[in-house]
């Protein structure tokens, strides 16, 4: 069964808003196997961000993404990587569709509630990378 590595950030749990994202997820049929809280430093970040750490926006990022917890996920189901890509909807909120994650909730594009790696081999680094 194919995995992925999905990580609600910060603004997500300041504005109470992870158990409505959560129940998306179990809604389409998707298991989380693992979850956890923790906070981010900049080093494990920098790693994770690694193409676009050099970009002007990213000591926005950086500041956005250590400023509180985030609840790191393991989540299991058939195609599950590009599937939770389409249920998070795109990158920059004014694309993201009405219907995501992001299309329903974020209003800026640094701060849009929630990351899923890109690729099964980006996600089986990340779940590596935060799950040891
Ligand atoms: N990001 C940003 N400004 C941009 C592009 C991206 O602040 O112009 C942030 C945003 O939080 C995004 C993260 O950097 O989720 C990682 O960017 P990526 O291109 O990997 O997008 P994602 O895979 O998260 O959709
Ligand atoms: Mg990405």
């Amino acid at each position: 069964m194919e995995r992925t590595y999905i990580m609600l950030k910060p603004d997500a749990l300041k504005r109470g808003v992870a158990g409505e994202i959560i129940s998306r997820i179990e809604r389409k049929g998707y298991k989380i196997v693992e979850a956890k809280t923790m906070q981010l430093g900049k080093e494990v970040l920098k790693e994770h961000y690694a193409h676009i750490a050099d970009k002007p926006f990213y000591p926005e990022l950086e500041a956005y993404m250590t400023s509180g917890p985030v609840l790191a996920m393991i989540v299991e189901g058939p195609d599950v990587v590009l599937g939770m890509r389409i249920l998070m909807g795109a990158t920059k909120f004014e694309e993201a569709a009405p219907g995501t994650i992001r299309g329903d909730y974020a209003f800026c594009t640094t701060e849009n509630l929630i990351h899923g790696s890109d690729s099964v081999e980006n996600a089986e680094i990340e779940i590596k990378r935060f799950f040891k």
